[in-house]
């Protein structure tokens, strides 16, 4: 009897982590693991990588040089030319100075999978998650791989499935606190500046975000818009891409264009409260993680996997993955991440999402003073826009203003 019961709670898992999802942060995330010499299993439900795809392709170097895959750039871009819902202009950047990549997402995923097959991570296609149950010892998962049913074990399952994720969905792990609608299509022939891209706002275009214009190689463009469901009250995303196409400011520039592909997906930004569980973790757009300013996902993945790879490789190589250890491991970089998300949303409701396009139209005329303008361009990062959203809001006394009357509790924690 003990001995049947020592045997099977010893049995040893398959597989150390299965990681459910290779898309960038499944595929850098089994990358990190295996490199560290665990056993690491990527389920991927479709036959191939980087497909479909649903991203803009806006890389930052930072996130770029961290896997090195050059190869997969489209364009480098210096800067945005960024319009008022009136046609104010407020031009980020300047020429000859990188700001982000475009790259091509399916040959970006493809390299980043690959980089993790070469650190020893064996990747599973056509294959997804039936049931899985997770007991004190060991996770077990029925998994559907090219139609057949098999039954597998790890000691750490990891849930990288995007936004609609089975494993967050399956443990009951919560929602990500806004769900954006994105919508994009890609053309030729769209008159814009070289190494420049374009953002268009206003309330028929894109209500409380931005519609972006993309160049992405070949003489082609991205054309997308994102907004919340509240917020488009009933009209389709496609409607306000007709709005932006027919704007009598921008009409111009979209004269001519010849569409090449459209599709839809969703964003979704805010961490889930429960991004950790007895044996399982959720990681990547699968735990809300897109940034609420520009809905970018990939560099988030990236820094939250490798902000606790250190004692979570330490805690696999234990057994030691209760759900007290996850927390204890993930709580304070995951929490500090959550906060400036948290305060990035609020800056952003502030000044962008929460006001009418005439109030709008005013904090346009703000960014485009010159001190302002010059702040704007000193402190501007794609990858930190808390700290000029502070400053902006501490700096200029119209915004001060804007900031105190709303209550400043989220911002100036
Ligand atoms: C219109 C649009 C434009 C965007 N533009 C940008 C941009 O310019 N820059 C940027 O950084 N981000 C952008 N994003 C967001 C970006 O696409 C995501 O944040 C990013 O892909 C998240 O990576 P991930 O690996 O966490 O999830 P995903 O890329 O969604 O990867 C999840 C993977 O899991 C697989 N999967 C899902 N369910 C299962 C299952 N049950 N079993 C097995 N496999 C499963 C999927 O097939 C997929 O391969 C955009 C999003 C949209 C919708």
């Amino acid at each position: 009897m003990f001995d049947r019961l020592f045997s099977s709670s010893m049995k040893e898992a398959d597989w150390d982590v299965i990681i459910v999802g290779a898309g960038p942060t499944g595929g850098r995330t089994a990358t990190h693991l295996s490199s560290l010499g665990h056993r690491v299993l990527l389920l991927e439900e479709h036959s191939e990588i980087g497909r479909p795809f649903q991203c803009a392709g806006l890389v930052t170097p930072k996130a770029l040089d961290e896997v090195g895959i050059y190869d997969s750039v489209l364009e480098e871009v210096d800067g945005a030319r960024i319009h008022g819902p009136n046609g104010t202009l407020v031009p980020v950047g300047t020429d000859g100075k990188l700001r982000t990549y475009v790259v091509c997402r399916k040959k970006f995923d493809q390299g980043i999978v690959q980089q993790a097959m070469e650190s020893g991570a064996s990747l599973w296609l056509n294959s997804q998650p039936l049931s899985a149950n997770i007991s004190q010892d060991i996770v077990s998962l029925k998994v559907d791989t090219d139609g057949k049913e098999v039954d597998l074990t790890c000691k750490l399952l990891i849930g990288c499935d995007g936004a609609h994720s089975w494993t967050r969905r399956y443990f009951k792990m919560g929602r990500p606190k806004e769900m954006m609608i994105g919508f994009q299509v890609e053309v030729l022939g769209y008159k814009g500046v070289e190494r420049w891209l374009d953002m268009y706002s206003g309330l028929e275009i894109a209500p409380g975000f931005f519609a972006w214009v993309i160049p992405s190689g070949f003489g082609s463009h991205r054309i997308g818009i994102w907004s919340t469901p509240d917020r488009l009250q009933g009209r389709s995303v496609e409607q306000c891409y007709e709005g932006l196409i027919q704007h009598p400011l921008w009409r111009e520039r979209f004269a001519g264009i010849k569409e090449i592909a459209r599709f839809c997906g969703p964003i979704p930004s805010g961490m889930v409260k429960k991004s950790v569980g007895n044996r399982v973790m959720l990681l990547g757009d699968a735990a809300g993680m897109a940034k609420p300013t520009t809905g970018g996902g990939i560099s988030p993945g990236f820094k939250q996997i490798k902000g606790i790879l250190q004692p979570l490789s330490k805690a696999i190589t234990e057994d030691n993955l209760s759900e007290k250890n996850l927390k204890k491991i993930t709580s304070k970089h995951f929490n500090s991440m959550k906060k400036d998300q948290d305060k990035a949303r609020a800056l952003r409701n502030l000044l962008v999402s929460d006001v009418s396009d005439k109030e709008l139209d005013g904090h346009f005329e703000n960014f485009a003073r010159p001190d302002v303008l010059e702040l704007i361009n000193k402190i501007g990062d794609i990858e930190k826009p808390v700290p000029l959203g502070m400053a902006l809001v501490k700096k200029v006394p119209a915004f001060r203003m804007l900031a105190l009357k709303a209550g400043t509790r989220l911002i100036f924690r």
